[in-house]
């Protein structure tokens, strides 16, 4: 944990930190979070992260307990408190503490605010050299997947299931056998040079990595086909990835056991890992916006 996080207009030690036991993000998972890289310095796609974050909120109902300004604020002075150039920024923000109910609590109910900046070292991640190993697994989770809410846990029972069973990650598959996502990242594969990842819809979140690498791909003139894939046409793939703010662009080296391409980081994935890291440290084109595109 970091020195300082920020929470409810305080930077605290995480030990002086406490949530209400009433809190509605811990009683309903009543919470919508966001996760921001940053990278040397720089905070890698704010805008796409804060233009989803505000669309979360709005389709929960709930407002944003701070302006943007304030919100962009308060991220660079905890950062600044921890002295952190490197980090993975963890927003949090829920309806608040009130007694326990469905119905949503009064209008004014005090929302909470949570910035966690963890350490992050983004120049030394085995996974984006090395790969990972998938397991795909049944997408159990509910139907709203394009809002980021705190609902994670068929995500973790998912990981959880493809650690248990050798692997790094998961992939979710749909009720019609298609791959949905990874666990906390979009999926895609390469073949003969295509570059193929789900459409957008609701059983998805559109990733800002994602919006970022479809305006990459279009200005490097590289074939994004958006359409629905089973696990069977990803294990004849020459490459697979996921991608996410966190990751950035992770090779994937085989999937329920089926080797991918060679076995190694393809020169798709690595090509739009530099681009993308070009990009996030403001040294390539301006940060896109992000929309839902429901
Ligand atoms: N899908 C899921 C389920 C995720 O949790 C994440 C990570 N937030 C992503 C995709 C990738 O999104 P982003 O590129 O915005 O990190």
């Amino acid at each position: 944990m970091p020195r300082y996080i920020y929470l409810n207009g305080q930077y605290v030690p995480p030990s002086h930190a406490s949530i209400h036991p009433e809190d509605r993000g811990f009683l309903f998972g009543d919470a919508v979070y966001e996760v921001i890289g940053c990278i040397h310095g720089h905070l890698a796609d704010e805008t796409g992260h804060l233009d989803r974050l505000e669309r979360s909120l709005s389709e929960l109902h709930m407002p944003m307990p701070v302006e943007r300004e304030t919100l962009r604020f308060l991220m660079r002075e905890v950062l600044r408190r921890n002295n952190q150039k490197n980090a993975a920024i963890y927003i949090q923000i829920t309806r608040g503490a009130a007694k326990r109910d469905f119905k949503f609590p009064a209008p004014d109910t005090p929302q909470t605010l949570m910035i966690i900046p963890y350490d992050f070292n983004f120049d030394e991640q085995a996974a984006v050299h090395n790969g990972v190993k998938i397991k795909t697994t049944n997408d159990i989770r509910w139907k709203h997947r394009d809002i980021k809410t705190v609902l994670l846990l068929p995500q973790s029972m998912a990981k959880q299931n493809a650690v248990d069973n050798g692997a790094d990650d998961a992939w979710m598959v749909d009720p019609d056998g298609f791959v949905t996502e990874a666990s906390a990242s979009n999926a895609f594969i390469v073949k003969d040079s295509k570059i193929i990842t789900r459409p957008i819809s609701h059983d998805i979140l559109r990733g800002i990595t994602r919006t970022a690498i479809e305006k990459l791909c279009h200005e490097s003139n590289m074939a994004l086909e958006e359409r629905k894939f089973a696990p069977q046409e990803a294990y004849e793939a020459d490459e697979a990835f996921n991608t996410s703010a966190t990751s950035l662009i992770v090779p994937v080296i085989s999937i329920d056991d089926h080797q991918i391409g060679n076995g190694k980081r393809g020169k798709i994935a690595k090509f739009l890992y530099d681009e993308y890291r070009a990009y996030a440290e403001g040294l390539r084109g301006k940060q896109v916006h992000w929309e839902p595109g429901l």
